[in-house]
C-alpha cells in the first residue's frame, strides 16, 4: 500500500536521517516526515536577519519567557544550522550519576561501545580536527590565555571541506563547505529508496494491529495518515515528547517520565573582556566557533569550554554587565570599546541531568526550565575556576547566561531518555519506548545527560547504534 511502510521516521536531523539510511540499506521501505522545507546552497543567505532565520529554525520559549530554545526546522534538521563542532563525549560522561544517585546511561552503552558508531559518523560527515592555520585570532588568543594560566587546549573538530571561514555557518553554508546531513546521509538514503515528505508535521501516533498510524498535516494543512510497522521518533528533545504527550490518549502505558529530565547540556555562556593594549582579535572573524576548546577543567569541574566567535547581533543579545543594562548609551559606549577587538565568548558544557520538563500548553509544546538549587549549585561551582582563569589574564568575567535576561539554548537533551531502570527512563537501551514494541526514540531526547561537549556527534553515534540494533533484531 502506498501509505504503508516498514518504518515511518519523524524528523530528518541526526536522529532521523541516520536510521533512515541504515534501514533502507537493510531493504526496508522507509518514509521520513519532516515539518521543515528543503533548503539548498542557493536558498541560504549570509545574514542574521531573524525573519530569514526563523524560517529555518523553530523557537520555543520557557514558561517564564526567560529562555528561548532554538532548533533546526529544515530537511537535515539541526545539521543545516549548527556551528559544526563535532567532538566525541569523554568516557566519564557515560558513568554519570544524577542527583538521585541513578547512573543515567545504560550499562551497555559507553564510550567503547559507541566508538565504532562515532567512527561511522565521522567518516560519513568528513569530520576532522582543524589545523592551527584554521584557528581564528579569537581562538589563538583563547589558547594564549589558557597557556598563561598553565592550562592546555585542543583544536576542535568540524565536518567542513574547503571552508572559507566566512562565519555564517548557523545561517546555512552558501559554499557547501559544511557537510550537513544534506551532503551525506540524506542523499544516500534517497538513493537507497527512502521517501522524504517535507513540510509534513506529524501530529498524532496511534497503535494499530500492524504497528502504528501517524497522522500528519501536509503543506496545504490537510490531514493525512501513514502506517509504519515501526515508528521512530526523531523530532528533537522538545518535539518528540510533544508528539508523545499529544498521543497519550492512544498510548496510555507511556512512562510518566516522557518530557521530564530536560537538560541544556550544562550550557553556560560567559564573556571575557580582555585588557586594553592587546592586538585586536576581530572576534566576528572565523567560523561560527573560534575552533579552540579546553578540557583543562574536565577532571576537577566536569566541564569543557569552547571559545566562540561573535557576530555583532549575537554580542548585543548575549552580553550583560552586572548592574548595567544590555542597551542604551552606556551599553553602546562600552560595546564600542570592547567589540570586536577584545571580547571572547566562552561556552561551557558539562554532563548534567535536568529538572526541567516539556509539557503541552494550548496543545503546543512548552518548556518549564526553572533555576533549581542543583542548577544554581552547578553554575556557582563552575564560575569560580573560570573567574580565576580570567583574573590571571587581567580579563573581566561577564556572566551572560543564565543572567535574568532572556537567553538562548541550542542543546536540548534528555526528555525521552534511554536507560536500564524503567522508573527513570521511558525508553530501554535499544531506544524502544517501554510498553510499546516498535515505537522508538533515536534523537537528542534519548540522550540521558549532558554530553560534556557539543552533543551532535553523540546523538548521531547513538542513532547509528539504535539503527543497528533495530536492523539486527528485525
Ligand atoms: C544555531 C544552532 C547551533 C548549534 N551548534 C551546534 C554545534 O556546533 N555542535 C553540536 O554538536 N550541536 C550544535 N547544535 C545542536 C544540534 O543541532 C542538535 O543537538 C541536534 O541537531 C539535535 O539532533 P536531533 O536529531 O535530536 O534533532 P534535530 O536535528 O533538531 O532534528 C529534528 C527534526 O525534526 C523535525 N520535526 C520536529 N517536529 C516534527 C514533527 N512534529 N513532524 C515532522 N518533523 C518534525 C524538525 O523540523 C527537525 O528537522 C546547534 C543547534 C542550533 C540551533
Ligand atoms: S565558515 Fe565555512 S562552513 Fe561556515 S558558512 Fe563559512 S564557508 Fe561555510
Amino acid at each position: 500500500m502506498a501509505n504503508s511502510f516498514d518504518a515511518v521516521i519523524i524528523g530528518s536531523g541526526f536522529g532521523g536521517a541516520i536510521p533512515a539510511l541504515r534501514l533502507a540499506q537493510a531493504n526496508k521501505k522507509v518514509l521520513v516526515l519532516e515539518q521543515g522545507r528543503v533548503y539548498t546552497e542557493n536558498d541560504f543567505k549570509q545574514t542574521w536577519d531573524l525573519k530569514y532565520l526563523s524560517n529555518m529554525m523553530s523557537i520555543t520559549t520557557s514558561d517564564d519567557y526567560a529562555v528561548f530554545f532554538r532548533s533546526g526546522m529544515v530537511l537535515g534538521g539541526g545539521s543545516v544550522v549548527f556551528s559544526g563542532l563535532m567532538n566525541r563525549s569523554p568516557s566519564e560522561v557515560f558513568q554519570f550519576v544524577d542527583y538521585n544517585g541513578y547512573r543515567v546511561w545504560p550499562d551497555a552503552v559507553n564510550r567503547q561501545a559507541l566508538d565504532p558508531y562515532y567512527d561511522m559518523v565521522e567518516s560519513m560527515m568528513q569530520v576532522r580536527q582543524v589545523t592551527w592555520q584554521e584557528v581564528s585570532k579569537t581562538g589563538g588568543m583563547f589558547a594564549k590565555m589558557l597557556d598563561n594560566a598553565g592550562l592546555t587546549c585542543d583544536r576542535a573538530r568540524f565536518p567542513y571541506v574547503n571552508c572559507r571561514e566566512c562565519g555564517f555557518c548557523e545561517a546555512g553554508c552558501i559554499y557547501g563547505a559544511k557537510q550537513s546531513l544534506m551532503h551525506n546521509y540524506i542523499p544516500q538514503a534517497q538513493a537507497a529508496g527512502v521517501e522524504f515528505r517535507t513540510e509534513c508535521r506529524a501530529m498524532l501516533i496511534q497503535p494499530v494491529s500492524t504497528g502504528y498510524t501517524v497522522q500528519y498535516t501536509g503543506p496545504d494543512d490537510s490531514m493525512s495518515s501513514v502506517q509504519g510497522t515501526i515508528v521512530i521518533l526523531a523530532a528533537g528533545a522538545i518535539y518528540s515528547p510533544e508528539l508523545l504527550l499529544r498521543s497519550k490518549q492512544y498510548l496510555p502505558q507511556l512512562s510518566d517520565q516522557v518530557g521530564k529530565n530536560f537538560n541544556n547540556n550544562g550550557g553556560l555562556r560567559f564573556g571575557l573582556e580582555l585588557p586594553e593594549g592587546l592586538p585586536s582579535i576581530e572576534c566576528y572573524k572565523g567560523r561560527d566557533s573560534a575552533a579552540v576548546m579546553t578540557y583543562a577543567f574536565w577532571k576537577d569541574y566536569g566541564i569543557t569550554i569552547e571559545a566562540g566567535t561573535n557576530p555583532a547581533s549575537i554580542f548585543s543579545l548575549n552580553v550583560h554587565r552586572p548592574g548595567s543594562y544590555g542597551w542604551g548609551l552606556d551599553f553602546k559606549h562600552w560595546a564600542k570599546s570592547v567589540y570586536p577587538s577584545r571580547f571572547i565568548i566562552a561556552n561551557i558544557m558539562g554532563p548534567v541531568t535536568g529538572e526541567g520538563y516539556v509539557h503541552l500548553k494550548n496543545d503546543l509544546p512548552a518548556v518549564n526550565f526553572p533555576m533549581t538549587k542543583n542548577l544554581s549549585d552547578y553554575i556557582n561551582r563552575v564560575i569560580a575556576p573560570i573567574g580565576a582563569f580570567a583574573k590571571i589574564n587581567n580579563a573581566i568575567l561577564l556572566q551572560t547566561m543564565p543572567s535574568g535576561y532572556m537567553y538562548s539554548i541550542d542543546h536540548m537533551l534528555g526528555t525521552c531518555r534511554i536507560g536500564d531502570d524503567p522508573a527513570y527512563s521511558p525508553a530501554d537501551p535499544s531506544g524502544q519506548l517501554r510498553g510499546y514494541p516498535g515505537l522508538f526514540v533515536s534523537d537528542s531526547s534519548s540522550i540521558p545527560c549532558g554530553t560534556g561537549v557539543n552533543p551532535s556527534t553523540t546523538i548521531a553515534a547513538n542513532a547509528e547504534r539504535i539503527a543497528a540494533s533495530i536492523v539486527n533484531n528485525w
